[in-house]
């Protein structure tokens, strides 16, 4: 087993998530109702390690909407589809050091990265109109949840419709960056620029709970290969990839902090989800909605800093 001693392991993390369930710090996100109304007690830790060792507490049964934790997914589907010379011929690999739905692109007038809506905006758009641009945005919307159901072994994704809806009510900000964009004629020709935002906000709104998530964050630490059904979902340079970009910009504005302090690959949501990947070791999620002013969940912020206190998971601890 890669975690020989599971079981004290496993009390080991039930002890950090009894200490973070004392932080009470945090608002839950007020942009639409059906976020504004879920409550800030939820808080849920689940593992999958890569050879397949489960252990969950709390609320890991709750589905929320996966919001930007569907970032770096959708980005590795684009990449395992395309590679990432066509990928990045769109879109940056810099940390924007900006909020992350700020009205900015960079210098080549480029989203940033990925892990922004901007770049998480483009990167839906090279999905829908240049990866198989055969298919109608239905089925499009199939194709993405059925990729998102391989990385999670098979576990069922829900799909909001309520948040989707609001999703597109409230997305003032979001229309402006992609309009933004396409004034700088970042999406590829021939895209769609209804269907682009619709399929940002439906990835937005796909639903699944802690357990499943942390499935799929094992997917990524075990180099594409889903720890449960041993099947190849990903290629193993797309996850490299995507582990890079997480690490350097997965945390909105706290990306250089957290990968100082944590120094893992990881990616929050409004949702207070957070997808972490412990290369070769484990997946991780934590989902509290409670966040801190940078849009991070602030348990599982707490969380993995005092993980790494206790063991030595810190990129640069083995040295
Ligand atoms: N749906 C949210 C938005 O586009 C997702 C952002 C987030 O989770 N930070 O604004």
């Amino acid at each position: 087993f890669i975690i020989p001693e599971f079981q004290s392991f496993s009390k080991e993390i039930e002890e950090i998530y009894w200490k973070c369930k004392d932080n009470t710090d945090g608002k839950v996100a007020s942009y639409i109702p059906q976020l504004a109304r879920m409550s800030p007690n939820y808080w849920g830790v689940s593992i999958c390690t890569i050879d397949g060792q489960k252990f969950s507490i709390g609320d890991v049964n709750v589905p929320f909407t996966l919001q930007s934790c569907s970032k770096p997914l959708t980005y590795a589907i684009a990449l395992d589809q395309l590679g990432a010379d066509a990928v990045h011929a769109y879109v940056g690999q810099e940390p924007s050091g900006r909020n992350f739905n700020e009205l900015i692109l960079d210098h080549n007038k480029k989203p940033h990265n990925p892990m922004i809506n901007a770049g998480a905006i483009l990167v839906c758009a090279l999905l829908k109109t240049l990866v198989k641009p055969e298919m109608t945005l239905a089925e499009k919307f199939d194709f993405t949840m059925k990729n998102f159901e391989r990385l999670a072994g098979g576990e069922d994704f829900g799909f909001n419709n309520a948040v989707f809806l609001s999703e597109r009510e409230a997305a003032d900000r979001n229309y402006a960056l992609g309009f933004y964009m396409r004034e700088h004629k970042c999406f590829p020709l021939k895209t769609s620029f209804r269907e682009c935002m619709d399929f940002y906000f439906q990835c937005c709104s796909m639903e699944a709970n802690c357990d499943t998530v942390a499935v799929m964050a094992a997917t990524l630490a075990n180099a594409g290969i889903c720890p449960l059904t041993e099947e190849k979902v990903l290629g193993p340079e797309s996850v490299r990839d995507v582990l890079s970009l997480m690490h350097s910009c997965g945390m909105y504005d706290y990306s250089g902090q957290f990968a100082f302090k944590v120094g893992l690959p990881a990616k929050s949501g409004v949702c207070g989800g957070m997808l972490v990947v412990i290369p070769n070791v484990m997946g991780i999620c934590t989902w509290s909605p409670g966040l801190d002013n940078l849009g991070n969940s602030c348990r599982g912020v707490q969380f993995c800093e005092e993980l790494v206190k206790k063991f030595n998971f810190h990129r640069y601890d083995n040295l």
